[in-house]
C-alpha cells in the first residue's frame, strides 16, 4: 500500500545549508518513490489524490523528524569483525596481521562468515545507513553470502568482490601466499559474481568491481576488470593514495618505474570511470592525490570515499574536503569499518567536521615531523590517572591497593553498541569498548566502594 508520513522534514539539496520543512506530507507509492510533499494543511486533497485514508497517515510527534538515509561510501564487510581493535597498527602491517588471515576465514568458515555479516547488517540499519558500497573478500561464496543477506535484509548496496595478486610484491612484504588468486582466476571469478548478483534482478543491489589497491593488482588484472567494467556497466572501487606506507609500496612496484602516478594507472586501466547508469569509480581516502590526479579524477568524474576517521590512523594526513569540492571532485563519506572503528555514519560526520577543524594544525606540525599522537592506551590514562592528578587526587584513577574504588563494571559482550566475535583478546575486547561502547555497555558505577 502507499505510505504517507506527516511531520517535519530536514534534508540538504545544497551543500552547507539545511533546509528544515515543518508539518509536511509525504506521499510514497507502492513502488517506494516519494510522488507528493505537500504542506499539511492540504492533507485531506493530498490523500484524495494517492487512495489514502487518514488512519494511513504516520504523525510524527513533536520531537520527531525525517532525514534521508545515510549512505557509507567505504566500508570492508569482513572487517567488521574486528573493527575497534589494533587500532594503533600501521596499514601495511595491520592488513598483513588481520586483514588477509580474517579474510581468508571468511572461505574456511562459513557460518562464522554468516555471523559476521549477519550483525554488521543488522547494526548498520540500527545506525541509520540505507546505501553502502562494499568491499567483499576474495573468495567467491562468502562474497555471495553478503549479496543474499543484503537482499534479505533490503538495504541498498553495491557490493565487491576484493582480489589480490599473488606472487613478488605480498610473499616479499609478508603477507599470506594463501590469500591471493591467479589473473585468470580474478578476472573469471569477478565476472561470476557481477551474473551472481545480476540474476537477482534487483536495483537496489549492484556489484562493484574491486581492485583492492595498487600493491595487490598487476596491471593485466586492472586491464581485465576495465574491460569488464564496460562490458557490464558496472561501478568500480578501489583505494588511492591512502598514507604514506601505501604511496612508498606503490612506488616500488615495477610499473611506477614508467612515471605513471596512481590516478593515471587506474585510469590507463580504464576504471577511472563515470556512469550514469550506476555510481561511478569510488576510490577511498586519496589524502595524497597529487593536485594533477585531483584534475584527472575530476574530469573522469569519479569520487573519492572520505574516511575521516581511518584517515586519523593509517594517513596521518587531513583531506582537504572543501577544496576538493570546489575543484569539482565529487566527494562522499565511509566509515571504512574496521581501519575506522565505528561503524556508524553519525560518527563519520562528526569526525569528518573534527578533522577539517584540524586541517590547520595538521599542517603546521606536518611541517615540523612527527605529530606526536595519541593512541587509546593514552586516552585512557588521560581519562582515569591523568585526570585524578589533574585534579590533585592521588587515590583515584587505578585499581591498585590503597586506591579508592571508584570504578565501573563493564559488560562487553551485551551487544549494545557492537558485537563481539570469538577471536578477540581480553585486551583487545577492553580496546573495543573504548572505541564503540557506550553507556548500555557500563552495568554498575562505583564511588568509594558504594554503588551509585
Ligand atoms: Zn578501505
Amino acid at each position: 500500500p502507499p505510505l504517507f508520513v506527516r511531520g517535519t522534514l530536514v534534508h540538504t539539496p545544497v551543500r552547507g545549508e539545511v533546509e528544515l520543512l515543518p508539518d509536511q506530507l509525504v506521499a510514497v507509492d507502492e513502488a517506494g518513490t516519494i510522488t507528493a510533499v505537500v504542506p499539511g494543511s492540504q492533507e485531506a486533497a493530498c490523500l484524495a489524490a494517492h487512495a489514502g485514508r487518514p488512519e494511513d497517515v504516520l504523525r510524527l510527534e513533536a520531537n520527531q523528524f525525517l532525514l534521508p538515509g545515510f549512505c557509507d561510501t567505504h566500508i570492508h564487510a569482513s572487517q567488521y569483525s574486528y573493527a575497534g581493535t589494533a587500532t594503533d597498527t600501521p596499514l601495511m602491517a595491520w592488513l598483513t596481521k588481520y586483514t588477509f588471515p580474517t579474510e581468508a576465514r571468511f572461505a574456511a568458515d562459513p557460518s562464522f562468515a554468516r555471523r559476521v555479516y549477519s550483525r554488521l547488517i543488522c547494526r548498520m540499519v540500527a545506525c541509520g545507513t540505507t546505501t553502502a558500497l562494499f568491499f567483499a573478500t576474495l573468495h567467491l561464496e562468502p562474497c555471495q553470502l553478503l549479496a543474499d543477506l543484503l537482499e534479505e535484509a533490503g538495504m541498498r548496496a553495491f557490493v565487491g568482490k576484493a582480489r589480490l595478486r599473488g606472487g613478488v610484491s605480498m610473499d616479499r612484504h609478508g603477507g599470506p601466499d594463501l590469500y591471493v588468486e591467479s589473473t585468470e582466476q580474478a578476472a573469471a571469478s569477478a565476472e561470476a559474481f557481477i551474473r551472481y548478483v545480476r540474476a537477482k534482478q534487483l536495483p537496489r543491489l549492484e556489484p562493484a568491481l574491486t581492485p583492492r589497491f595498487l600493491p595487490t593488482c598487476t596491471p593485466v588484472l586492472l586491464r581485465a576488470l576495465g574491460e569488464l567494467a564496460v562490458r557490464y556497466d558496472v561501478a568500480v572501487q578501489s583505494h588511492i593514495r591512502e598514507s604514506y606506507d601505501e604511496v612508498e609500496f606503490v612506488g616500488q612496484l615495477e610499473e611506477a618505474g614508467q612515471g605513471a602516478s596512481e590516478a593515471e594507472m587506474f585510469d590507463a586501466a580504464g576504471l577511472l570511470t563515470s556512469k550514469a547508469s550506476c555510481c561511478s569509480a569510488v576510490f577511498a581516502h586519496g589524502v595524497l592525490l597529487s593536485d594533477a590526479e585531483v584534475a584527472l579524477m575530476a574530469a573522469r568524474g569519479s569520487a573519492v570515499a572520505h574516511c575521516p576517521l581511518s584517515n586519523a590512523f593509517f594517513a596521518d594526513v587531513v583531506l582537504p574536503v572543501a577544496q576538493l569540492l570546489r575543484r569539482g571532485l565529487k566527494v562522499g563519506l565511509g566509515t571504512d569499518v574496521a581501519g575506522g572503528y565505528d561503524i556508524s555514519m553519525l560518527g563519520a560526520q562528526r569526525a569528518a567536521v573534527v578533522a577539517s577543524r584540524a586541517l590547520p594544525l595538521a599542517l603546521r606540525l606536518q611541517q615540523e615531523g612527527d605529530p606526536d599522537s595519541l593512541s587509546w592506551r593514552d586516552a585512557l590514562w588521560l581519562a582515569t590517572v591523568g585526570g585524578a592528578r589533574a585534579l590533585g587526587l592521588d587515590r583515584v584513577g587505578t585499581l591498585a591497593p590503597g586506591q579508592q574504588f571508584d570504578a565501573l563494571l563493564v559488560d562487553g559482550g551485551c551487544g549494545a553498541a557492537y558485537d563481539l566475535f570469538p577471536q578477540s583478546s581480553p585486551l583487545e575486547q577492553v580496546e573495543k569498548f573504548l572505541c564503540c561502547g557506550d553507556d548500555r555497555h557500563i552495568v554498575q558505577v562505583w564511588v568509594q566502594g558504594r554503588p551509585i
